[in-house]
């Protein structure tokens, strides 16, 4: 209402502007004299200002018809919307302000106010791939996943906007939990830009978790390919899949295969526990012990791991506890004082029933890494050297409630495993389990079990099988520790 009263209020102002400056203009009795191409014209007062407004208009007569010319020349090169952007430039001026508009309301999270922009830009623009991309983005943050996949749809047709659609699609899919079909699209997606570092990401994870680990590799062939991976992560990546991939084919049957993954993740990864005990298995079955014993020595002199020694015992099974002891020695030489290293050689000691060597190895564990493997070991060395089964009883009780020790740690959530695997069950990353001491809290009867005594099992065999009867006695003692808290 306002603003119609101003209107008419600045028409009647205009109006009356014009009619004094015509009665000035007149009055003046000033003439304009012009010269033009040896002619020379005198105009009066008022005819000067028709001329100037004539002037005025023929430019932009001019103006525009450039700029019809210029459309028919991008319409000839191929730009099809050119003459109607031309025709329409005022509705594409305004269809350009509101998809500046529907970009902002969407940046700032106000996904429904980007929508009625978008709907609104898309009757006006010649070109709308931009207004429905807009509209498809503001849906998928409203979660409205139906109106989105829509969208994108319409967006595949287009060669520019195929990529983004797909991706989009892919997005949606991934939501609904659709793996299979999200996995697709981003393998199309690929396709059409492999160097896309983000698609390669997403589509590397979903290849993880389906245990797809060739094509895993390939993927991180791309990365590799197009530098957007760091490369010792790529490097050590690849280790990695090759590993799971041996592990594949041998379960497969496939173990010419299964031998040149394993070899290709000891290479990759000479200094992972899991890759190098692979590769020396494989070593081994080639007939080459000591190059599966140089593997093992190299890693165990980076990081000593349990599952090392447990390989370096495998390269020569019948050979007696004396020996062991004796062939181990060059194990653990790099440095001897290693907890791991202790541990190895109060177990080969205890195997070979020298238990005052197995005491003397084991050092100031107990005080210093007070583990339940620690406690286990020292009442195996306790009853061997004919301690009283209370001296043993304590030992095992200390067994139970000491900490238990390293344990492959997802290094996001904490969870816990005995074996190495390459995505975690809980958050389902890849790789990112690293080698270090179990949470406190962590009940873990399978890592305890694999961390139970390399040999004590045999020694327990040969004693007419105390086995279930150390069972007891651990419960006992788990009860008494639990009654007197
Ligand atoms: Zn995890």
């Amino acid at each position: 209402m306002l603003w119609t009263l101003i209107k008419i209020l600045v028409f009647i102002a205009v109006i009356v502007g014009l009619e004094y400056a015509v009665t000035i203009i007149a009055g003046s009795g000033e003439n304009l004299t012009v010269i033009f191409g040896g002619y020379e014209v005198t105009l009066g007062p008022l005819q000067a200002v028709v001329a100037a407004i004539a002037l005025f208009v023929a430019v932009w007569i001019v103006l525009r018809l450039v700029g019809l010319l210029i459309a028919l020349l991008r319409f000839i090169a191929g730009d099809k919307t050119a003459f109607t952007r031309w025709f329409y430039r005022y509705r594409e001026k305004r269809g350009n302000e509101l998809m500046t508009e529907g970009m902002l309301a969407l940046a700032s999270g106000d996904s429904k106010l980007a929508l009625r922009k978008a709907l609104k830009a898309d009757g006006k623009l010649a070109d709308n791939s931009a207004a429905i991309l807009l509209e498809a983005q503001a849906a998928e943050q409203m979660g409205d996943r139906t109106q989105a996949i829509e969208c994108y749809k319409k967006l595949l047709s287009n060669d520019k906007t195929r990529f983004v659609a797909i991706r989009g699609l892919m997005r949606q899919k991934q939501a609904e939990g659709d793996e299979a079909t999200a996995r697709k699209l981003a393998e199309n997606a690929l396709q059409l830009k492999p160097d896309n570092s983000e698609t390669a990401d997403q589509l590397f994870l979903m290849q993880t978790h389906e245990k797809d680990w060739s094509g895993a590799r390939a993927t991180l062939g791309l990365k590799r390919k197009y530098k957007s991976a760091p490369k010792d992560l790529a490097k050590r990546r690849d280790g990695l899949l090759a590993l799971c991939q041996s592990w594949d084919l041998r379960r497969e049957g496939k173990l010419e295969d299964a031998r040149k993954a394993a070899l290709d993740a000891a290479r990759e990864l000479p200094n992972f526990a899991p890759a190098v005990v692979e590769g020396a298995k494989a070593q081994m079955e080639m007939g080459s012990g000591a190059k599966a014993a140089q593997l093992i020595r190299t890693a165990w002199a980076s990081e000593p791991h349990p599952s090392l020694a447990a390989a370096y015992a495998a390269i020569d099974p019948a050979e007696t506890p004396e020996k062991r002891v004796k062939r181990f020695g060059d194990l653990v030489r790099k440095d001897p004082s290693h907890p791991e290293a202790r541990m190895l050689m109060a177990e080969l000691n205890i195997a070979a029933e020298n238990f005052p060597e197995a005491r003397r190895a084991l050092g100031d564990l107990v005080e210093t890494a007070p583990t339940a493997r620690v406690m286990t070991l020292m009442a195996a060395v306790e009853r061997g050297e004919g301690g009283s089964d209370t001296a043993v009883k304590a030992w095992l009780a200390k067994a139970v409630t000491a900490p238990r020790g390293n344990a492959w740690v997802c290094e996001v959530e904490g969870a816990v495993y005995a074996e190495w695997q390459p995505v975690c069950d809980v958050c389902g990353s890849f790789d990112t389990l690293s080698w270090k001491p179990a949470p406190a809290s962590e009940v873990m009867p399978e890592v305890s079990a694999g961390m139970l005594p390399l040999i004590v099992g045999a020694l327990e065999d040969k004693a007419a099988g105390p086995g279930p009867e150390e069972a007891e006695t651990v419960e006992g003692a788990a009860e008494e520790s639990t009654e007197k808290a």
